[in-house]
């Protein structure tokens, strides 16, 4: 929809505060996608977020359970993992379907291990190791996911852009 927009991460405590920006435009029904390898910072974006959410308790990484459910500031955060699928099918078999019907927010790491079943993205976030620190490119998807972005705490609009610790 509209041009990326690319972050530079330099360290872990930028990639949480990445993650808290988004706080302030959370709603029922949004589904972020999140892409990057193992260890790009996915789970610590989703760290981020649900700490400046209010959520002190620990956020585990949903690897083995497909799916962890956090309850925080008045909204449900389903927070999935699809990594460990053979087969797209098995996001079905396991009813992961009923966590996308728009009563919470869906964040979802290894998106592409549930296509073609899952539903398109609001926001599309790509993290990407850079050097010792990460790059992050944030893709709209939708009107919703616009509203989201623009909403959002992060920096104006540009085309790369060192996000600062929080
Ligand atoms: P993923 O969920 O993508 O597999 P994790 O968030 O579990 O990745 O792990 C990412 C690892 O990289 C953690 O050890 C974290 O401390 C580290 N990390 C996160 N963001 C950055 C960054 N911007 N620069 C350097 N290291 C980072
Ligand atoms: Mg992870």
């Amino acid at each position: 929809m509209n041009q990326p927009q690319s972050f530079f991460l330099a360290d872990e405590t930028a990639t949480l505060a990445l993650g808290a920006a988004f706080a302030s435009c959370m709603q029922p029904g949004l589904v972020i996608y999140l892409d990057g390898d193992l260890g790009a910072g996915k789970t610590t974006l989703v760290r981020g977020l649900l700490r400046a959410l209010g959520d002190d308790g620990p956020v585990k990484s949903p690897t083995y359970t497909l799916v962890e459910i956090h309850v925080v500031s008045g909204l449900n955060l389903y927070h999935f993992d699809f990594y460990r699928f053979n087969q797209p099918e098995e996001y079905l078999d396991a009813g992961l379907d009923e966590y996308f019907t728009g009563d919470g927010v869906c964040l979802v790491e290894w998106p592409e291990h549930a296509e073609p079943y899952l539903p398109a993205a609001d926001l599309h976030i790509r993290l990407q190791v850079d050097g010792a620190g990460r790059t992050a490119h944030i893709e709209v998807g939708s009107e919703p996911g616009q509203r989201c972005l623009t909403n959002s705490a992060l920096p104006a609009a540009t085309s790369s852009a060192t996000l600062p610790p929080a």
